[in-house]
């Protein structure tokens, strides 16, 4: 059950609903959305609770959602939530506008960014990636250049206008990087990373959450759950391949993901292309499949010397590969009734 106060209420009233359902036998969780504070059970409860609740001082709405999800369900919010990256001016995640984000996986130096950004800017992406702080299965390759990869990546977000998204690793560096970044990704291997999740729901970034390699998409949602009940309701899911036997592609691709969660919560849901196959010749045909099943937009990696990239440049499209793409992708995403959304930059008459 979901108890959603009103703005107004007290303290004192939430409290009080917190005892009525702990005497029925339930045991909710206080969180916030939307500014108000919500009071979540996992248990569903019964419609008779549910009239009593709705009946006590200050309770604006009681929702009974079946299944485990609750904030993310679209028992909660039926309409599709759309994310605004960096303010009403930004792009706008799950609207009709499909959001295209790329960049180099990891921020290396002050010229790969700038002829990287130039390129992506050029072909129309709407927003830019880079990772400063890498989470790598092995100690020994780059972990990315942490503090200061941030400074490079505002660089770019300052020259171009543009909104960057980067990813945090540890719950002690949510701050630092929400402050320099427009959206906070958390990847595939710190999906469950609870203590990570806990910080960046209490962070007023958006949050672009990865599924783990190896989660359900039940568990998935319930990440992101996380993330809504410490009161941010700004999440956008990304899948990102899951870890099968198949070994021709880096992982593979779960677009029956996409399909699903679209249908299981009002979040808005992306694809990475690029970590998925890994190989930059699929990377084409597997945008266009997630534009055509219902995504909201694309995390690309695109590197202008993939040969000396320092992290997974085998993946990675040049500068012609992504220019095409976003010339295939137009009238995929016009046919499924989207629009390419178009970035929002003074810096792009320019280029
Ligand atoms: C990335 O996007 O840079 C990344 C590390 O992706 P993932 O977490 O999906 O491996
Ligand atoms: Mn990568």
């Amino acid at each position: 059950m979901i108890v959603v106060m009103s703005r107004e209420a007290t303290q004192d009233q939430a409290e009080r609903v917190g005892t009525l359902l702990r005497e029925n036998g339930l045991y909710p969780v206080f969180g916030a959305s939307d500014g108000a504070t919500v009071l979540v059970a996992e248990e569903s409860g019964t419609r008779e609770l549910a009239t009593a609740v709705q009946a006590a001082g200050g309770v604006d709405r009681v929702v009974l959602a079946p299944g485990p999800q609750r904030l993310t369900s679209r028992h909660f919010s039926p309409h599709d939530t759309r994310v605004a990256v960096a303010g009403p001016d930004g792009p706008i995640i799950g609207g009709k506008g499909f959001v295209v984000i790329a960049g180099p996986c990891a921020v290396e130096n002050q010229q790969q960014m700038t002829t990287v950004v130039d390129t992506v800017v050029s072909s129309g992406a709407a927003m830019l990636r880079g990772g400063a702080f890498k989470p790598r299965t092995s100690p020994y390759s780059f972990q990315g250049l942490g503090v200061a990869g941030l400074a490079l990546l505002a660089e770019q977000r300052s020259r171009t206008g543009l909104p960057v998204i980067t990813e945090v690793v540890t719950p002690e560096d949510v701050e630092r990087v929400a402050e320099e970044s427009d959206m906070l990704q958390i990847g595939t291997r710190n999906m469950q990373n609870f203590a990570l999740l806990r910080e960046a729901g209490k962070s007023q970034r958006p949050v672009l959450l990865k599924r783990g390699m190896a989660a359900t998409i039940e568990e998935w949602l319930l990440a992101a759950e996380y993330l809504m009940h410490m009161g941010n309701g700004d999440v956008v899911l990304c899948e990102r391949g899951i870890r099968s036997y198949e070994r021709s592609t880096r992982f593979t691709l779960d677009l029956s993901a996409v399909a699903e969660a679209k249908r299981l919560t009002h979040l808005p849901v992306v694809v990475d292309p690029s970590h998925s196959t890994g190989r930059p010749h699929l990377v084409g045909p597997m945008s266009l499949a997630a534009a055509a099943c219902g995504a909201d937009g694309l995390l690309i990696d695109v590197h202008t010397d993939a040969q000396a990239a320092l992290c997974d440049g085998a993946q990675a499209l040049d500068g012609t590969q992504f220019a095409a793409l976003m010339e295939q992708l137009k009238p995929v995403v016009e046919a499924v009734g989207r629009t390419l959304a178009q970035p929002r930059s003074p810096y792009l008459t320019q280029v």
